[in-house]
This record gives C-alpha cells, sequence and structure tokens, in this order.
C-alpha cells in the first residue's frame, strides 16, 4: 500500500550494504551479547540479533546467566569483554531480574563498545550533538530517523509528538527530533488529555506496550505515523500501539507492526557494531 513506511525493505537494502562492507574488512568484528533469563522475549530477540549478525559475518558471541545468578558473576564478564581487545562491540539484553542494579551493569560498558547506545556518556553526546557527533545512538530511534529521511518526511520546523518517555526510545528519539529541528512534545502515562496533543502532531512517535492506545479520532489528517510498540494478541500474532485500519486511512504515511520499526532497530544494531569495529581497529 502506497503510505506505508517499509522498515523490513529498508533494514533488508541496508544490511546488503554493510554485508558487502564488511566482507571487504581486513579483520572480522565481534559483538558479545550479555542475556539474563528470566524474560521470555529477551530469548527471541537475542536469537534474532545472533541471526542479523550471523547473516552479515559479524561474529557474535552469547553469554547466558541463569535468573537467580549474583550481579557480581554478569558484571565479571562484563569487565572481561570492556578490557578484550577482540570485542567491538557490548550488548547487555534488558530488563534484567530485580535483583540486579541495570544502571551499575550498564556503567560497566565502555563507550565506545556500547553499541546500543544506552551509557550516560552516549546519551549525553547525543543530547549534545545529534547525528552530528560521535555517540552510538539507540537503536530505535536511530532507524526511526532513518526511515523517515529515506521516506523524504520532512522532520525540520515540523511538529513531532512523542508518546513515552523511556530512556531507550521516548527520550532519545525526543532528542535528536530536536536537533534535526522539530518541535518536539513529549507525552507519557501522567500526561492529561493525550488526545489533545497527539492531534497537534505532524508526526506522532508511538513508543507505550498497549494495543489500541491510538485511534483515528486522535490524529489529524495528513498525520505521519510511526507505530514502536510491540503487543502479543490472543492469537499469538503481534500488534502496535496504534489503530491500524483505522489511522491508515487518515494518515499521510504510516509503519505496519510488524515490519516497520522492529527489523530497523535490527539494522541500525548491526550498523552501530561496524561502526564500532571500524573505531577500534582504524584507530591510531
Ligand atoms: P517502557 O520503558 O515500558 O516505557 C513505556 C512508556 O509509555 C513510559 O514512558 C510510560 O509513561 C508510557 N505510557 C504508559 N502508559 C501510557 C499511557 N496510557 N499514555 C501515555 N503514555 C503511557 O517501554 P519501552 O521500552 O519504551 O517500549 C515501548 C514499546 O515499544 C513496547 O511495546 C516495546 O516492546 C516496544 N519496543 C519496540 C522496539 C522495536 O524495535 N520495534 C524497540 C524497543 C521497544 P511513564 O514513564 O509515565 O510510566
Amino acid at each position: 500500500m502506497e503510505n506505508i513506511l517499509d522498515g523490513k525493505k529498508l533494514a533488508e537494502q541496508m544490511k546488503a550494504s554493510l554485508k558487502d562492507k564488511i566482507a571487504k574488512l581486513p579483520y572480522s568484528i565481534r559483538l558479545a551479547v550479555v542475556m539474563v533469563e528470566g524474560n521470555s522475549a529477551s530469548q527471541i530477540y537475542v536469537d534474532n540479533k545472533i541471526k542479523a549478525c550471523k547473516a552479515l559475518g559479524i561474529e557474535c558471541n552469547l553469554y547466558t546467566f541463569s535468573a537467580t545468578t549474583d550481579e557480581n558473576e554478569v558484571a565479571n564478564i562484563l569487565q572481561n569483554l570492556a578490557e578484550d581487545r577482540k570485542v567491538h562491540g557490548i550488548l547487555l539484553q534488558l530488563p534484567l531480574p530485580k535483583h540486579m542494579n541495570k544502571d551499575k551493569l550498564l556503567k560497566l560498558i565502555p563507550a565506545e563498545k556500547d553499541v546500543d547506545g544506552f551509557s550516560g556518556e552516549n546519551i549525553g553526546e547525543l543530547c549534545l550533538k545529534g547525528l552530528r557527533g560521535n555517540a552510538f545512538i539507540p537503536c530505535t530511534p536511530l532507524g526511526i530517523l532513518e526511515l523517515l529521511r529515506s521516506n523524504q518526511i520532512e522532520i525540520s520546523g515540523k511538529n513531532v509528538v512523542v508518546v513515552g518517555r523511556s530512556n531507550i526510545v521516548g527520550k532519545p528519539m525526543a532528542m535528536l527530533l530536536l536537533t534535526e529541528g522539530a518541535t518536539v512534545t513529549i507525552c507519557h502515562k501522567l500526561t492529561k488529555n493525550l488526545a489533545q496533543f497527539t492531534r497537534q502532531a505532524d508526526i506522532l512517535i508511538v513508543a507505550v506496550g498497549k494495543r489500541n492506545l491510538i485511534d483515528a479520532d486522535m490524529v489529524k489528517e495528513g498525520v505521519v505515523i510511526v507505530d514502536v510498540g510491540i503487543n502479543r494478541m490472543e492469537d499469538g500474532k503481534i500488534c502496535g500501539d496504534v489503530h491500524f485500519e483505522s489511522v491508515q486511512k487518515k494518515a499521510k504515511a504510516i509503519t505496519p507492526v510488524p515490519g516497520g520499526v522492529g527489523p530497523m532497530t535490527i539494522a541500525m544494531l548491526l550498523y552501530n557494531t561496524y561502526q564500532a569495529a571500524k573505531q577500534q581497529e582504524e584507530r591510531v
């Protein structure tokens, strides 16, 4: 359909181009994935990341811990990986069990290997310089920006509303769009009368995790919709946060779920890992 922002197609193109570049490198790229069991979705996400790495010729080592593991054991492996010169990127799969201090563990990943872009250093650089800095930008916001730009969707001067303020999607997304010249409003659970904000949006980005949170009555004609949400329906299929069928009729462009933001997130993880390896290997 005409107004679909096809993340799957763009991600395939980006991965093909990256694969060519990686094949020409005189060194191999290695990503370490650290996962603590206890979240059923995490295993699926991790499997997808490993599969995507392998398809591009990136070596991927998985370190799995049981849900009852002591935090120090995870800290030890992160410290070793931080010092290992053969490892270019480190990914700590979230969420972690409640007894673990996520912030403390994330801090053990050096900014130059933080291909998820979650560290304070990378987020700070993103806030200061956006795409023009040296930051690794969190994969989902970066993928969304790439999807908008490759579809010639103007950002500068537009009213953008981001629903959701998480550290991994909502906040970095808002910052990135701000540095690209948008006027950005961030909404969250405590926002009163969400619809009064979403109706103002030229571009509406929804990253909440609530099926049908946004319906056609909450958006204006000609809006661009980016649906980040992943919700599992009774039949096992996944859907986003936006009521696709009704909103699509009013939208100038809309991302499907699946096939929109998800594939772009993976493509950007591969891109960040490639960049991390280049920076570390080609440093003088
Ligand atoms: P999160 O950390 O749970 O954050 C959800 C955000 O939504 C919070 O800021 C929360 O507000 C806000 N919120 C909750 N209920 C709301 C409501 N009724 N109205 C307005 N805002 C509301 O989630 P996340 O990690 O950002 O992920 C969000 C969704 O995107 C999830 O479905 C996740 O699975 C999906 N996701 C998809 C990808 C992908 O690649 N496609 C990547 C990452 C995440 P408060 O802060 O006030 O609580």
